[in-house]
């Protein structure tokens, strides 16, 4: 039997850390096989799937810009995937493509490991951007039973537009409204890209938090934003993104190659590694 190879499409796709972990987690469990990086562009996607795809891969990851076009091509989509109207995984089953979406299992796993209880009493939690990281996130903290999960966004029609495709408990905000919303919030997520390497700064004041908030960011170029280390320097949970970058992957591995993986510290500083090495 030939070993089994997935693959993470995209365009462009040599940025993807997906081949770094997904190799790690082979190696580390003695699997034959390979994860590959694999550049489609935008209107080749129907074809690829349909063909080359079947053909050389078990699955695979999906990422931008492909996500929302992917459940679209599928058979079926699992319920996370067509809650978001996004995949970001891909399989076969019964010879059929399938598509599921594991960005708010990686969203949870890391914040349950890395800030245990966090969501134990679940009230007011903010989410700052309305693109496909901030619908996966509300998501899962709709899960986690938030009852009022409020979205602040740049554009305000996009963050009313996502309040309004999930209902209750998500509403949208001004920007404007932030100081007295993260007075009463347990909870503040960054989804947009501000932060990152090369984007503008977030600018925004954590102090009026309640002690034992939690700050995370989904940004994690760099590792530490200005967002976490101001959150920790008023005493407050912080957890950086490159969790959630890890622990999404753990189903998809699972199911090409029949093994649940785990997000050990070695990974974590490969992935840190690469990283600082590409963005220092
Ligand atoms: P999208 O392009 O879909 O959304 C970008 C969001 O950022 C929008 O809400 C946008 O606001 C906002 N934004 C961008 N520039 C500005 C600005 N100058 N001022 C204010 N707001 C701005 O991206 P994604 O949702 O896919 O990703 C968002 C971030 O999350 C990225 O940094 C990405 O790397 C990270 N991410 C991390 C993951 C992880 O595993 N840790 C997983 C997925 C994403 P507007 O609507 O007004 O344009």
């Amino acid at each position: 039997m030939t070993p089994p190879v997935a693959c993470v499409i995209g365009w462009p796709i040599a940025h993807s850390r997906s081949p770094l972990i997904h190799r790690h987690w082979l190696k580390t469990l003695g699997i034959e096989g390979d994860y590959v990086a694999q550049p489609v562009e935008p209107e080749a996607l129907g074809r690829f799937l349909s063909g080359l795809y079947r053909e050389t891969y078990v699955g695979g990851s999906v990422t931008v810009p492909h996500k929302e076009t992917a459940l679209a091509l599928v058979a079926e989509a699992d319920e996370v995937a067509a809650a978001l109207g996004a995949v970001n995984s891909l399989w076969f089953d019964r010879g059929l493509l399938i598509g599921g979406n594991s960005d708010p299992h990686g969203f949870l796993a890391n914040l349950d490991e890395q800030a245990r209880g966090w969501a134990d009493e679940p009230a007011t939690a903010v989410v700052l951007g309305a693109g496909g990281a901030a619908r996966a996130v509300v998501w899962a903290l709709a899960s986690r039973g938030f009852t009022d999960i409020v979205i602040v966004n740049r554009s305000g029609d996009r963050a009313t537009a996502l309040a309004a495709h999930f209902g209750k408990p998500a509403r949208a905000a001004e920007w404007s409204d932030l100081p007295d919303l993260l007075r009463r919030a347990s909870v503040l997520v960054n989804a947009t890209s501000l932060g990152m390497i090369g984007q503008p700064p977030l600018e925004l004041e954590t102090a009026g938090m309640p002690d034992g908030a939690l700050v995370t960011d989904l940004v994690y170029v760099p590792l530490e934003t200005d967002l976490l280390r101001r959150a920790r320097q008023r005493g407050l949970r912080a957890v950086d993104g490159m969790g959630m970058l890890l622990h999404q992957a753990v189903p998809g591995f699972e199911r090409w190659f029949g093994r649940r993986p785990t997000v050990t510290k070695e990974l974590r500083d490969l992935v840190a590694t690469d990283i600082k090495g590409r963005h220092g």
